[in-house]
């Protein structure tokens, strides 16, 4: 911990001579830390939803819990709080468990002194920093493999996961389920026009449209360059065909920019019992291949 800026421990530790203790050890360090002690954990949960705090020295026997629901419980409290477990010889493993299950040290009560509580305290701080900084690594990556990184929608590989998913409760339930992809007309010529940036833009701006004008249960994914998806659980043929109507009719005023227009073509089809995620997205292909043939800027179904 860092000693020259005022920090707050929470000792949860319902022994007033433990907590004199640890007390005494902080001030023989110098430790210009303000020490609150409750003696439930309760008390601790209450005072962290309303203070601000560094670090939690936690005692795991208390008269309100024990085990180690105490750390989860202190975990979803303050997820981001470095959490030194206090604990007798006896308890041991538990601690090594409590440290398992999310704390970032164990001091043996017996055992501690000034010197080790400080360097514990440190470590602590330290290890949950890089913690915090894994997880976001880790949240980041998993985001990129499910997210479009342009559109901010799913991409193809969710999509397909999803897909499988909603295929297999189609067929479990005998619901109804519809798919749509569309691509947008003439998009190479955006893109030699205005550039790739204002193409990017323009790709941005329709995964935005479609995101605002569709349920929260439909499945919208970037499946290509210019090309979506949209899968309509619980919906026939007839539902997904108006929903792209008015997609295409949106799409087809929007001004992107300097008067730009842009239109796309649309593919529907809806989910037989045959189906297999293959022959679905196949069909809806060629619904849309249909689409461009027949002139862009038009829904084909099949
Ligand atoms: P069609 O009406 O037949 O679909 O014509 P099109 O020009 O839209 O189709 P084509 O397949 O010839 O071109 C697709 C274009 O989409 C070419 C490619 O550069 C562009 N594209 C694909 N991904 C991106 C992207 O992420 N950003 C931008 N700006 N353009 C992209
Ligand atoms: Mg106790
Ligand atoms: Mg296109
Ligand atoms: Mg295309």
């Amino acid at each position: 911990m860092n000693n020259n800026s005022l920090q707050t421990i929470l000792l949860i530790e319902d022994d007033p001579g433990d907590a004199l203790l640890i007390e005494e050890m902080l001030e023989q360090q110098e430790c210009k830390a303000c020490l609150v002690n409750t003696e439930r954990l309760s008390e601790g949960l209450d005072y962290l939803r309303q203070n601000h705090c560094n670090m939690i020295l936690l005692d795991m026997n208390l008269p309100d819990s024990s085990g180690l629901s105490t750390i989860t419980r202190l975990l979803e409290a303050a997820p981001s709080l470095p959490i030194i477990v206090l604990t007798g010889h006896s308890d041991e493993s538990f601690a090594i468990e409590a440290v398992k299950a999310g704390a970032q040290d164990y001091l043996l009560k017996g055992d501690i002194d000034g010197r080790i509580l400080k360097r514990s305290m440190f470590y602590a701080v330290e290890r949950k920093k890089l913690e915090i900084a894994l997880k976001q690594t880790r949240d980041l990556f998993e985001r990129q493999a499910r997210i479009d990184y342009l559109t901010g929608i799913y991409n193809r590989l969710m999509f397909n996961e999803l897909l499988e998913a909603e295929l297999q409760r189609a067929r479990r339930y005998n619901c109804e389920l519809s798919l749509i992809m569309f691509d947008l007309d003439h998009f190479k010529l955006v893109n030699d026009t205005y550039s790739h940036n204002v193409g990017d833009h323009v790709l941005k701006e329709v995964a935005q449209l479609v995101s605002d004008n569709i349920r929260a249960h439909d499945i919208f994914a970037r499946w290509g360059g210019e090309e979506f998806m949209v899968l309509i659980p619980k919906s026939d043929q007839s539902h997904a065909s108006a929903l792209s109507e008015k997609l295409r009719s949106i799409c087809e005023a929007h001004d992107f920019g300097n008067g730009l227009h842009v239109t796309a073509s649309f593919g529907v089809t809806q989910f037989n019992s045959n189906d297999n995620s293959e022959s679905l997205v196949a069909r809806t292909d060629k619904a849309l291949y249909l689409a461009k043939n027949n002139g862009r800027n038009r829904i084909e179904s099949l």
